[in-house]
């Protein structure tokens, strides 16, 4: 893939991309912590949105204010906070998600000395007529709030514009999911991951030209390429993967990831928003109707029946539940899911994973032993 240097590079050196970016385009730097942040808003702004995913670094400095059953993304994220790794932001966004979320935004809020801390205050329960309501009013805020840390007005048209380019993008990455789903063969998993987790860092009109090209290529090989017909098709699930090792391990076992529902894989780009008049409503609407997360509440079973349809549609064999450690909304999500999936005739594996993930073949023999029974 023509683009895919340029990909590993920006996720090789996300916060040395960022600096640069900034210094180049004099564009200002938000960071954000979940994929309930809104983009656009900040897009629109005339700002670049940077999503922070823990850190691959030693955590020491955020363990004298997290307790060590803190998941590693919030602590990661704190400690990148406070060694000062990421100075370069000129703000902070935390959507009112998970505890441990709500909790790091207080943190962050007291301890961290640069930029500007917003809480982005989202309704927990999505299913009322009151929660679209109050969803499209918080938005407001955010809008104005926003606009006032970075002193500039937020309009209409340049919301309009920003859903433009996120739509284009979450396009292209769908329609190279699908174009993976059908044949894995084409680009790796680890490639995948790499070209997703680019996309939350890079500048978004660099990336959508590039996304773009990426699919016109893979077409083209898709084209040429015949179906590998004996891998057993895999479904990721979960909240998020930081992990592109696992990738290969699955693959080496002869199984293939044909889709996932992560926040930093398909629920990052699942549901365009309407283009049309009233930008902020039609973003609220898409916050709305996505794939629902567990630290938020819909219905008792939709995240289910979600995962069910995707192994329908996406012909797979079996799903693996990564479970980040001391993650209370997935892991209390997950005894539903599994109950859902046994009564489905679905095979699921539950794998918890941490910041480092266990030896390579701790896991290996587990993978290969949860695939040879499919
Ligand atoms: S799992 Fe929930 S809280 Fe975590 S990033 Fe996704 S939406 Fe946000
Ligand atoms: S949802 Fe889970 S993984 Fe995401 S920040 Fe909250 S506790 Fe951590």
């Amino acid at each position: 893939m023509k683009h895919l240097e340029e990909f590993r590079q920006v996720v090789n050196q996300s916060f040395g991309y960022a600096r640069q970016l900034k210094k180049d385009s004099g564009k200002k730097i938000v960071g954000y912590v979940c994929s309930y942040t809104p983009e656009e808003v900040i897009l629109a702004a005339g700002a670049h949105p940077l999503r922070i995913l823990g850190t691959k670094e030693t955590i020491h400095l955020a363990d004298s204010h997290l307790q060590s059953y803190c998941c590693s993304l919030v602590r990661g994220i704190l400690e990148e906070g406070l060694s000062g790794r990421v100075d370069f932001l000129d703000g902070m966004v935390f959507p009112h998600t998970c505890d441990s979320v709500q909790r790091l935004s207080d943190i962050w809020r007291m301890n961290i000395p640069f930029g500007f801390h917003l809480d982005l205050i989202l309704p927990v329960k999505l299913d009322t007529l009151s929660a679209q309501h109050y969803m499209v009013d918080v938005l407001q805020k955010f809008r104005t709030d926003l606009g006032r840390a970075l002193q500039v007005d937020i309009t209409d048209e340049a919301l309009k514009k920003a859903i433009r380019t996120t739509n284009a993008i979450r396009q292209s990455i769908r329609a190279i999911y699908e174009l993976r789903s059908r044949n894995p063969r084409l680009m790796t998993g680890t490639d995948l991951y790499t070209l997703v987790r680019a996309s939350m860092i890079m500048d978004r009109d660099r990336l959508n030209i590039l996304l773009a090209e990426t699919v016109a290529e893979l077409k083209v090989k898709a084209d040429r390429e015949k179906e590998d017909t004996s891998l057993k098709r895999i479904i990721l699930a979960g909240g998020i993967c930081n992990h592109p090792d696992i990738y290969p391990m699955i693959e080496n076992a002869g199984g293939a990831v044909v889709w996932d529902d992560f926040c930093t894989g398909a629920r990052y780009f699942t549901e365009l928003i309407d283009e049309g008049a009233e930008p902020i409503a039609r973003i609220a609407g898409r916050l709305i109707n996505r794939v629902v997360c567990p630290a938020k509440h819909i219905d008792l079973d939709g995240r289910a029946r979600h995962i069910i349809r995707l192994v329908k549609e996406k012909n797979a064999r079996g799903v693996i539940f990564l479970l980040l450690k001391f993650c209370d909304p997935h892991a209390f999500d997950y005894p539903d899911i599994k109950k859902s999936m046994d009564e489905a005739g679905i095979p699921v594996m539950l794998l918890e994973i941490d910041d480092p993930i266990p030896a390579e073949g701790q896991l290996k023999t587990r993978f290969e032993a949860f695939l040879e029974m499919l």
